[in-house]
Parts: structure tokens; C-alpha cells; sequence
């Protein structure tokens, strides 16, 4: 490239705002020269950087919107610990198949099963796929939509829960809700089923416990199930907590190495 088009096009990738392709450019040109490589190397050769930078940008915004409370991943996920999961269903999840389906996740199981591991990871996955995803509790959730109600902001704090491609709400059933909170939980569920946007959703509470979550309306719990189910994946995870099971296994660990305890002498 002679020098004057090569000054031209530096300038032309810093105007159209290519700012990883407008510093590699120098170095691309040089090597292209040497090893002779084709245009369309040379290009995608010039692009490629840039495009990998954007998405990591991009993934790092979806991250920080989040709010995740933590990050968690699936490859930290040991499947050994839960012999009940499949794991084929965790790594089909995984693809994010479900987002394009609009298909919901419903995490169920007692304490410490893995349930909030797993939606997070699903979640951070989502992330890196290039989509906003927005992760609450459910208690958080209602409260937030309750003071905007107070506040005449309802329908703008709900668009918010509303656009991320992945809701994840955590906790169902954990706190009782009053009947507004509720109510505005129901809202928000059927806004998100209208749209065919995807819930990623934890509990404690088997279904038929729903009329709890729900302030004691039975009505309202089967409308939110029915539209919650309706495109959705229920992954039952049966097994013990790993809080404990980790703890068991410490307890265990310093009973094998501690020396047994010398008999103390009797003066
Ligand atoms: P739940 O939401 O079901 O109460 P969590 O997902 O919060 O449980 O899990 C409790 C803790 O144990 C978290 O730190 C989580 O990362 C970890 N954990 C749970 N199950 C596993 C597992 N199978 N492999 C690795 N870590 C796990
Ligand atoms: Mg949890």
C-alpha cells in the first residue's frame, strides 16, 4: 500500500471509529507485504481484532447491567455432587437455545442444590452470547416495582425487567409477598410471556405451594404458573445441600489428620 493510502486509511478507520483496526493497520500492511497474503486475509486479518474487542466490551456492559451478586460459571458446576442432573439438559441450556425459543428455566430444590449457581451461569452465559440479561431476587423485584408504583414510574421500572433478554428471578418463594408485590410479580411474568422473552427462575416451593408466593391467591399463582410453564424447562434438583455436604467432608478431613489426643497423666 503506498503511503499516502495507507495515511488514508488510518484516518478513515479512526473517523469510522475502528480504533483496534487503525493500530494494527501498520503492522497488517508489513505483514501482508512479507507473507504475501491475500486481500480478504488482510482484511479479515484487520477486522477480526476489532470485532473481538467489541464483543468483549459488549460482554463486559451485559456483565456489569447484570447485577449479578456473584459470578458463577458452569464449568465450576460439579455434576459428580448432583448425580440426579443431567448434565446433557445443563449443557443443552447451555447453547442458549432456549433464549431464541423463548423458553423459561424453572430452577426447584431445597437449600444449597445448586439452583442459584446454575441460573447465574446460565445467565453469565447469556452475557457472553452478546444479550442483556438482568438478575434479581424476587423479593427485590417486588419491592422495586412497588415503590415505582408509589412513585407513578411503574411502567418504565417495569420495561426495564421487561427488554433484558434473560430475566432471571431468584428466590421465589423464600419471603412471602404482600398482595400488591404480588400482583405486580404476576405483572411482571406476563409481560415477559407477551414478549416471548425468557425467565430463568429458582424456588424452593414446589408448584402446588405457589398460592403462598402469590399472598394466598390460588388464582393468580395458576395464571402465573400457566404462563410460566407454558414454554418452559423444570429442572428438579433433588440431591443434598453442597454447603453441607462440603462441610461434612471438612468435619470428616479433620477428624482423619488430627493426631489423636495424647491421654493426659492423672498427677
Ligand atoms: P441454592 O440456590 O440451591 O440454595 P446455591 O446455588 O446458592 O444453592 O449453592 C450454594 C453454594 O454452593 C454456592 O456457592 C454454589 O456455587 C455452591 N454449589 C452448589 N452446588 C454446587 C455444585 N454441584 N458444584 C459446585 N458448587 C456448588
Ligand atoms: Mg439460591
Amino acid at each position: 500500500m503506498s503511503k499516502v493510502f495507507e495515511e488514508k486509511a488510518a484516518s478513515s478507520l479512526s473517523e469510522l471509529g475502528l480504533c483496534v483496526a487503525h493500530d494494527r493497520l501498520d503492522a497488517a500492511c508489513q505483514r501482508a507485504a512479507a507473507e504475501s497474503w491475500s486481500y480478504s486475509h488482510f482484511l479479515g486479518y484487520l477486522l477480526s481484532a476489532e470485532v473481538e474487542e467489541r464483543h468483549k466490551k459488549t460482554v463486559n456492559l451485559n456483565l456489569q447491567f447484570a447485577k449479578f451478586p456473584i459470578l458463577k460459571r458452569l464449568p465450576d458446576f460439579d455434576f459428580s455432587a448432583q448425580p440426579g442432573l443431567d448434565k446433557r439438559l445443563i449443557d443443552e441450556l447451555a447453547t442458549g437455545r432456549f433464549l431464541y425459543e423463548g423458553r423459561n428455566l424453572v430452577f426447584l430444590g431445597p437449600p444449597g442444590v445448586g439452583k442459584t449457581h446454575l441460573a447465574i451461569a446460565l445467565g453469565v452465559m447469556t452475557c457472553e452470547l452478546g444479550h442483556r440479561v438482568y438478575f434479581t431476587s424476587a423479593i427485590e423485584l417486588a419491592r422495586r416495582l412497588s415503590l415505582a408504583m408509589e412513585q407513578n414510574r411503574l411502567h418504565r421500572e417495569m420495561n426495564k425487567l421487561v427488554h433484558p433478554k434473560a430475566l432471571v428471578i431468584d428466590e421465589v418463594g423464600y419471603l412471602t409477598l404482600d398482595a400488591t408485590q404480588g400482583s405486580l410479580l404476576f405483572q411482571a411474568i406476563c409481560q415477559r410471556y407477551e414478549r416471548g422473552q425468557s425467565i430463568i427462575l429458582t424456588s424452593n416451593k414446589a408448584f402446588s405451594d405457589w398460592g403462598e408466593v402469590f399472598a394466598g391467591d390460588a388464582i393468580m399463582a395458576s395464571a402465573a404458573l400457566d404462563r410460566l410453564l407454558h414454554r418452559c424447562t423444570v429442572i428438579n434438583i433433588r440431591g443434598d445441600s453442597y454447603r453441607l455436604k462440603e462441610k461434612r467432608q471438612a468435619g470428616m478431613e479433620t477428624l482423619v489428620t488430627k493426631p489423636p489426643k495424647k491421654e493426659e497423666k492423672m498427677p
